[in-house]
């Protein structure tokens, strides 16, 4: 496996609020490896894009990461002041958003745009040369008439198209690391693939990292080479794409597929949604935060969170079924 460029550990990260403290992310340790994409798969809550923002350090004003280390090539991201993380941004690890209509600047053409993003990390890159850089990267992402483009403002443009000049803004400084939290939601399904492809034609040119936040298994599927699933602001389980698929191991991770249609299921059986709803993460359940919803729940799971078992040396999954020693009485949440 390649050498690893982004490594968490023991994330703990919390928002302040009046209501009390949320506890989004409870201690998460992933790693991403040179090259790789990883998917970050989780319903609303789960704490995926919490996680996302806090190794960018984008964080609301009431959010305070309490614990861990986030080390990007060995160098500790939460230690790093303001300044020394506004140059890492867009540099060394770019980002790209569900909507591109609140990252882009509605009053500058589109072309200004990404060409200002390279000239914030390399300004002796100009004139012709930094706008046939630009072009050169709308002809990467498929941007129809590149020069006529140029000019054009956001509002000119389909959200598909505008997600294309995030995508050539993102990888406009060749960063080694990519963050797309939630990029292909708000597409056409059609779209969404155009996208998806694109995003992989451009990591493979550059050889970028990508960690891919998203609540859709289908999506990951098609892009990822390893997935996490986070619940309740916990890991429930990680694994290579095929082995997640084949092998599932944690009953979270069975009702997501369970819930996403596939070309080769049965068309007289209906998709199975999860019952319930996520945690209360001002007060997170003191055992498995899927306890409430989990149809083979046992006394200890409410009880006590259960620490990962491994599967095989690339595929953990943190359930109590997966433990011969735990106790396997009565379910307390059976109706
Ligand atoms: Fe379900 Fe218990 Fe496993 Fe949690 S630990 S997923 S509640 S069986």
């Amino acid at each position: 496996m390649e050498p690893v460029i982004l490594q968490i550990e023991n994330l703990k990260t919390s928002f302040f609020t009046s209501n009390g403290e949320v506890q989004a992310v409870r201690g998460i340790s992933l790693e991403v490896h040179k090259g790789e994409i990883l998917g970050i798969v989780g319903e609303s809550g789960s704490g995926k894009s919490v996680t996302s923002m806090s190794v960018l350090r984008l964080l609301a004003d009431t959010a305070k990461i309490k614990e861990g280390r986030i080390l990007f090539e060995d160098k500790d991201l939460t230690k790093f002041n303001k300044k020394k993380m506004q140059k890492i941004r867009g540099e060394e690890i770019a980002m790209i958003f569900q909507d591109p209509m609140s990252s882009l600047n509605p009053l500058i053409p589109v072309g200004k745009q990404v060409a200002e993003m390279i000239q914030t990390h390399h300004p002796e890159v100009k004139g012709d040369q930094l706008k046939q850089k630009v072009l050169d990267l709308f002809k990467m992402v498929r941007i129809p008439e590149p020069e006529k483009r140029y000019k054009s403002y956001p509002h000119e443009f389909s959200g598909g198209m505008r997600q294309r000049v995030m995508i050539a803004m993102a990888f406009a400084n060749h960063p080694k690391l990519l963050i797309a939290d939630e990029p292909t939601t708000a597409l056409d399904v059609t779209i969404q693939d155009q996208i998806l492809k694109q995003m992989r034609n451009m990591q493979q040119e550059f050889g970028t990292s990508i960690m891919f936040i998203t609540h859709d298994l289908g999506v990951v599927a098609e892009l990822c080479d390893r997935v996490v699933v986070m619940y309740g602001g916990l890991i429930m389980e990680q694994a290579p794409i095929n082995e997640i698929f084949d092998n599932p191991k944690h009953p979270y991770t069975l009702g997501l597929l369970a819930s996403i249609p596939r070309l080769n299921q049965d068309k007289s059986k209906r998709l199975v949604p999860i019952a319930g709803s996520p945690p209360d993460m001002i007060n997170p359940p003191k055992g498995c935060p899927f306890a409430p919803r989990c149809p083979y729940a046992r006394n200890i799971c409410a009880a006590e969170c259960p620490e990962f078992t491994k599967i095989s040396p690339e595929h953990s999954s943190r359930c109590w079924l997966l433990d011969p020693q735990a106790p396997h009485d009565h379910n307390p949440f059976a109706k």
